[in-house]
């Protein structure tokens, strides 16, 4: 089984290393693990779609691309399924290698922070291989709102009952207080020892 992380990179060997030479990739990665935030996010199993770029140049692999996928969560305030749609661009340049120590470095730093976006902005190449994850990732997560809302005036639901405000009427209300202080004035006539509750 694939780690999910071996579904971000791309082998690049058909572009040659020459400034100027460009490559048109059209990928479909179909991810392990969820990618997005807390709350909303492309589940696993589902596509992320890379119309993508790659032009070389002096220092490495310009890479240029397009992000297509489908992120799902629930808004905050009613619950209801919210679907957010991303399509966003992506520029990065990948540097080639310039010395072993620097790629296995970088390898280090990469296995240490896995789940940190910022440890670095420079990208490195692989040999051959580029991993679109953190461009990918980074993009996808800027798309995405950290509290989805079903619309940005979504109401929420009613405290009392959980109906959606939407759906009740204008002047939906509770008698919740009357209800509240009848109760209470019931606990209180009752006696404060039960004689039959034995510990
Ligand atoms: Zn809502
Ligand atoms: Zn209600």
């Amino acid at each position: 089984m694939a780690m999910p992380s071996e579904i971000f990179k791309l082998n690049t060997h058909e572009l040659p290393r020459r400034a100027g030479e460009m490559r048109q990739y059209q990928l479909d990665l179909k991810i392990i693990e969820k990618v997005g935030v807390e709350l909303i996010a492309i589940p696993a199993g589902e596509i992320i779609e890379v119309d993508a770029r790659l032009e070389a140049v002096a220092q490495g692999v310009l890479l240029t691309a397009q992000i297509y996928a489908t992120a799902f969560g629930e808004c905050i305030r009613c619950l209801v399924p919210v679907k957010v749609e991303i399509d966003r661009p992506i520029q990065e340049l990948y540097f080639y290698e310039s010395k072993p120590e620097r790629g296995a470095r970088r390898k280090k730093v990469i296995e240490k922070n896995e789940d940190d976006l910022d440890y670095d902005d420079e990208l490195h190449m692989a040999g051959d291989v580029m991993d679109l994850e953190i461009p990918i990732r980074d993009a996808i997560v800027l798309a995405l709102p950290i509290n989805p809302l079903c619309s940005p005036e979504c109401a929420g639901l009613c405290q009392e009952c959980g109906e959606k405000w939407a759906s009740l009427s204008p002047n939906h209300a509770h008698e919740l207080i009357d209800a509240r202080w009848g109760k209470l004035s019931g606990l209180a006539s009752q006696p404060e020892i039960d004689p039959d509750f034995k510990n």
